[in-house]
């Protein structure tokens, strides 16, 4: 049977995106035109980057999702086709793909705007016509760029089959109780860990941590909230996680950032890729946060992610 053929370990229902990336010195007032430094088209959207990262750290990997109907959808598949990512679930719908323009200004101050596109189709009904895969997978993995109503009607599907879930609560948002339930870890970072947790209790005085000690406070705080594990990103100082069997914090691979861009991403694939393929939390989040290192490490998102062969920090 061929790798597109044979059932997914990881299943990614998510976004999928074409990032339009451009350079400014300073940015545009209403009204004004500017001359920009440089501009590219790149593949990007949190359930594609993660989808990627998933399958080149060798889990057959299958992504639920939808591009439109124009140039972009494309560009917009691009490397998950050439990570050999199962697009059999990916619709195409009339009108556009998922589209996000970052503006970068010099001084490091940067705007962007998304238009959600096609990935407003992924819907409960698009979910459940990929009912046999997502029940098949190892690990579901979910963020919060598609409509809730289809990560809830695949989270209810893997769970009813017994699967893992992975949620990744970005952009952040509050989390139905429901769905924070399932997840086998939560996967946020500091900005998101407050925002969910203050949606769980109905309380908005929830303060982003500020140290590793304080984000192991908040992890366990979100276990007690109802999610069977939690992972919280750091950034250059690490993760923390917290499962049954308490809550530790694991310090960043030392290396020299040159995009932080789809960190979290490849920190998300990875720790999927892990799961499902056996590994223990401490071992996949090992693992996650070397191949997370290696992204930075290297220009772009997708494009900075890791394979078996490459060599990680
Ligand atoms: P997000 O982009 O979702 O906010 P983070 O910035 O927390 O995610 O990054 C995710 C993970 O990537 C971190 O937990 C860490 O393991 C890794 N990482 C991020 N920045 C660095 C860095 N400067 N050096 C090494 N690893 C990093």
């Amino acid at each position: 049977m061929s790798r597109q053929q044979s059932e997914p370990e990881v299943v990614v229902v998510g976004s999928i995106n074409v990032d339009l990336v451009l350079t400014v010195a300073r940015h545009p007032a209403p009204g004004e035109t500017l001359l920009g430094g440089g501009g590219h088209s790149t593949p990007g959207g949190k359930g594609a980057n993660q989808a990627v990262a998933a399958a080149l750290r060798g889990a057959r990997t299958a992504m639920v999702g939808a591009v439109g109907d124009d140039a972009a959808a494309a560009v917009g598949l691009s490397l998950l086709d050439a990570a050999g990512v199962d697009l059999t679930r990916v619709a195409r719908v009339p009108g556009p793909t998922g589209l996000a323009v970052v503006t970068l200004s010099e001084t490091g101050e940067n705007t962007i705007v998304v238009v959600p596109g096609a990935n407003d189709a992924v819907d409960a009904a698009l979910v459940e016509s990929a009912a046999d895969p997502v029940a098949a997978a190892a690990v579901l993995v979910l963020q919060g760029e598609v409509p809730l109503g289809a990560s809830l009607a695949a989270a209810r599907i893997a769970d009813a089959a017994g699967r893992r879930i992975v949620l990744n609560a970005a952009p952040a948002a509050a989390v139905p109780e429901e769905l924070l339930r399932l997840a086998d870890p939560l996967v946020v970072n500091e900005h998101e860990a407050a925002i969910v947790l203050a949606g769980a209790l109905g309380d908005d005085a929830v303060d982003p941590p500020a140290t590793p000690e304080e984000a192991t406070v908040l992890a366990r705080r979100l276990r007690d909230a109802g999610a069977r594990s939690v992972v919280v990103t750091l950034g250059g100082a690490g993760v923390v996680v917290a499962g049954p069997d308490g809550a530790w914090h694991l310090a960043a691979r030392p290396v020299v950032a040159v995009d932080t861009v789809g960190a979290g991403d490849a920190f998300v694939g990875a720790l999927a890729a892990g799961l499902a393929r056996g590994a223990g939390m401490a071992e996949a989040a090992r693992e996650a946060v070397a191949v997370a290192a290696y992204a930075v490490a290297h220009e772009g998102a997708q494009a900075s992610y890791p394979g078996l062969d490459d060599q990680l920090p």
